[in-house]
């Protein structure tokens, strides 16, 4: 019965170490968020200790009287804040999800056509190396050049002339919300499903602040981590008569015993996504966003611009084709004054994917931490004075730590003990 300060002190000094990172830092990763103290409960609970291979009600496993109610719970919110007739809660992450919901809908070697890699899809959307790009003969469309937005009627040529049995809408690097009734329309036209996979926006649907993908699409995946807030996990919603199929791609498709104490921080996390305090935290996300994206779509003198002209969800993508700064120069410096964001490539990036041109800034995890929109007004600032190395270092460091003092997070926390 030791304490993990007493039997591991070496683990226990990593996480007081990160718990002062996340706190010391400004956290500005696109994918990135805080979980309530509520969520660290439930998800460090002893539901980690049960088998529940199965569904509630139908177990493979004996003393599943509880786990079913956490599981029906989750479930039922899911269903509730989204409006879905389905709700499979099990997926270990996003990327798991995926691999059930192509799974459930297509036999390998079928087509699948989605965003490309380059252009903002996710690895799950049929990169090469990935299991999506392995089993199945995949299809792309990109963005435009001139504005750099998804074009409908580029997906519908593609889509004619792919014959996809599944389309994929979804993204993990692209600023603007999509034409689910326009994919929609496609995928009749030529006989496919739709999956949307809106892990990113989620928790702007869940606020009604983003059109919901959840009316158009058969099935829809999710993670629960980014700016829905909740351990880092997935869930898939669907159409009713696609129940079946998804369920048994999720158990005994793809996983075993599904991870019940993370099933029941999911049902927390799901449960505070209905609430008027989450939904005025997403609109400071947005707002954050804006004046982020406001600030750096001015420093055109410096090279420095953001992709499509600004953002209608949680992040930025600023575009340094023009600049003699890279993606890595970039996040390097962003590190050194405490701004922690990822180098991302940009569509027709000319730099190598391990520099690029680009990098992904996002406001999820800073409007949790509380920012409004004078904190993000000056984090605008210190980021453009950062990349434009217009301030002097010293100076923005000294501003970062400003603004961690006056949003203290995981308050009352001394360390990893008190969770
Ligand atoms: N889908 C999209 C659009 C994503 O951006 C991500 C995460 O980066 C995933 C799926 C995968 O989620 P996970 O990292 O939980 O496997």
């Amino acid at each position: 019965d030791r304490s993990l300060g007493d039997l591991d002190p070496e683990i226990a000094a990593a996480l007081t170490g990160e718990l002062a990172r996340e706190r010391d830092t400004l956290e500005m990763i696109a994918s990135e968020n805080f979980v309530p103290r509520a969520v660290l409960q439930a998800q460090g609970s002893v539901a980690t200790n049960k088998y529940a291979e199965g569904y509630p009600g139908r177990r493979y496993y004996g003393g599943c009287e509880q786990v079913d109610v956490i599981e029906t719970v989750a479930r039922d919110r899911a269903k509730a804040l989204f409006g879905a007739e389905f709700a499979n809660v099990q997926p270990h992450s996003g990327a798991q999800a995926n691999a059930a919901v192509l799974m459930a809908l297509m036999s390998p070697g079928e087509r699948l056509l989605g965003l490309d890699l380059a252009h903002g899809g996710h690895l799950t959307h049929g990169m090469r190396l990935n299991f999506s790009g392995k089993l199945y003969e995949v299809h792309s469309y990109g963005v435009a050049e001139r504005d750099h937005r998804i074009d409908m009627d580029q997906v519908r040529d593609a889509a004619r002339q792919a014959r996809p049995k599944v389309i994929v809408a979804g993204w993990s690097a692209y600023p603007r919300t999509l034409d689910f009734a326009a994919f929609r329309e496609i995928a009749d036209e030529v006989g496919a499903y739709l999956w949307v996979d809106m892990a990113h926006f989620a928790g702007l649907v869940a606020a009604g602040l983003h059109p919901s993908p959840v009316p158009y699409a058969d099935v829809v995946s999710s993670t629960v981590h980014k700016t829905l807030g909740g351990p880092r996990s997935g869930i898939i919603l669907a159409r009713a008569e696609h129940a079946k199929k998804l369920n048994s791609a999720v158990f005994p498709g793809q996983q075993g015993g599904p991870l019940m104490h993370v099933i029941a921080a999911k049902a927390v996390a799901l449960k505070i996504a209905g609430t008027a305090e989450f939904r005025e935290r997403q609109q400071r996300t947005l707002a954050g966003a804006r004046i982020l994206a406001d600030r750096l779509g001015r420093l055109q003198s410096h090279g420095i611009s953001v992709l499509t002209g600004g953002t209608d969800v949680h992040l930025a993508l600023v575009d340094l084709r023009d600049s003699d700064l890279d993606g890595q120069q970039g996040e390097d410096l962003l590190h050194a004054v405490g701004i922690t964001v990822n180098r991302n490539a940009v569509p027709f990036d000319p730099r190598p994917p391990m520099v690029t041109s680009g990098l992904r800034i996002g406001t999820p995890a800073l409007a949790t931490r509380g920012f409004g929109e004078a904190a993000f007004t000056e984090v605008a600032d210190i980021v453009a004075g950062t990349l434009a190395r217009s301030v002097e270092p010293d100076e923005l460091r000294n501003r970062v730590r400003a603004l961690t003092d006056a949003y203290p997070l995981y308050r009352g926390l001394e360390d990893w003990r008190l969770l």
